[in-house]
């Protein structure tokens, strides 16, 4: 996306099955970091609780360690980046503005709040 673009949703049903939409995404979210860390546990730990140093894995538990490092990091930067959450705030019950300079979403409140505290400085261009 690249323009600005707020999305306001006022009608209270509408409001009620967006929130819980965004509710589901986020526990289905957490759900699948939370099985992703009991597989990294499996491998960094040793069977009697004590992390292993990554010289302790073999390279096959290194390359797994590493991969599911890298999608638990990819997952919560999906959930981050989604309209789910506000940058700032981290409310998921607001209607949201993307924000095309840095292609973040901020609840409306956070983003006029940002917008005003940067109109008079250098960084005014930063909330077109
Ligand atoms: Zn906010």
């Amino acid at each position: 996306m690249k323009k600005k673009r707020t999305i306001v949703i006022k009608t209270p049903k509408l409001v009620l099955i967006r929130n819980n939409f965004r509710k589901l995404w986020i526990k289905w979210s957490q759900d699948i970091r939370l099985n992703i860390r009991k597989k990294i546990q499996d491998v960094d730990l040793h069977p009697d609780g004590k992390p292993k140093a990554l010289d302790e894995m073999t390279p096959q538990e290194q390359e797994l360690y590493e991969q599911l490092e890298v999608k638990l990091s990819q997952i919560r930067y999906k959930l981050e980046a989604s309209i789910c959450l506000c940058t700032i705030c981290g409310r998921s019950n607001r209607n949201m503005t993307f924000n095309p300079v840095d292609q973040e979403w901020y609840c409306t409140q956070c983003y006029e709040q940002n917008k005003e505290f940067f109109k008079n400085t250098d960084k005014a261009d930063w909330y077109p």
